[in-house]
């Protein structure tokens, strides 16, 4: 049985907090899981059966009217130790930190650190480790921002974003999925039209992993009153009109009235930084 093929849940009673288990197989086509890229070949990700495929759509529909924290529950029973949650400390990770914390706080949580970050992202990192005991580790590109920058002649943001995010978003991510077989993220179906199809449960082609998403079907509503009644640290940037943060660069406060996401590479006509797009 190869690393991928897993023991999944039953089928949840919504909002029962039952979650027995049965034994079913899962099977990736690939017959090697996250294979090492080579010299000559770069490292091509799994690839999902049609019955894995199958076998996620019915549990994301299943986990469809599931609590986060039942979705939580089931990822961690059916993926841990090979369960990684990525975030960049937006309110919908933090939101999931506090609940991995009672839940499974032995999840493997990581940050794509690209060097761009803002100072109030990372002293947030270390606020989070303080409450939650939580250590989210920061993956780092291979050559520093100073190297990046010296090899190609200055800030790649400004000539090419997306050569810039592949280089220190997803390569990064690419390499962290050499590592699991499940992650989890804090998108929000309603945060823009890319994200308005993301199921609860599905396979990341991008990554060849299984990817969860808990809080898909809420709201920023829902997010906000969770971290105000709990008081879960939060980036004091968005207090500051940003309501989206990613690298300093490419974020700017956005204007009563805009989306949420308006001030990311704002007025360049790119709205994500390719983590969260399907390539089909
Ligand atoms: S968000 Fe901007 S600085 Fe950050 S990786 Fe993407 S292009 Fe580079």
């Amino acid at each position: 049985m190869t690393p991928l093929a897993k023991r999944i849940a039953d089928p949840i009673v919504p909002n029962s907090g039952v979650l027995p288990k049965r034994a079913v197989e899962l099977k990736i086509l690939h017959p090697e899981d996250h294979p090492a890229p080579t010299a000559t070949q770069p490292a091509a990700p799994p690839v999902a059966s049609e019955e894995l495929l199958a076998e996620l759509a019915e549990h994301s529909a299943r986990l469809e009217t599931a609590s986060p924290q039942e979705i939580i529950t089931w990822a961690a029973e059916t993926y841990a130790p090979r369960l990684g949650m990525a975030t960049a400390f937006g309110p919908e990770g933090c939101v999931i930190l506090h609940m991995l914390a009672t839940l499974a706080p032995e999840t493997y949580v990581f940050n794509l650190d690209t060097g761009y970050q803002f100072k109030e992202t990372l002293e947030l990192r270390d606020r989070i480790a303080e409450r939650y005991g939580i250590e989210v580790e920061l993956r780092k590109p291979e050559l520093s921002v100073a190297e990046y920058e010296a090899a190609h002649g200055g800030p790649v943001y400004e000539t090419d974003s997306n050569q810039c995010c592949f280089d220190r978003k997803i390569k990064v991510l690419q390499q962290a999925a050499r590592e699991l077989d499940g992650w989890m993220s804090g998108i929000r179906r309603d945060q823009s039209s890319h994200r308005a199809k993301a199921p609860i449960v599905g396979w990341d082609k991008k990554f060849g992993l299984v990817k969860i998403s808990p809080l898909a079907n809420w709201t920023k509503e829902q997010v906000w009153k969770i971290i105000t009644d709990e008081k879960v640290p939060y980036n004091p940037l968005h207090d500051q009109g940003y309501t989206s943060i990613g690298c300093q660069p490419c974020t700017r406060q956005v204007l009563f009235g805009e989306d949420e996401r308006a001030g990311r590479w704002s007025g360049s006509g790119k709205t994500e930084c390719g983590l969260h797009t399907a390539d089909d």
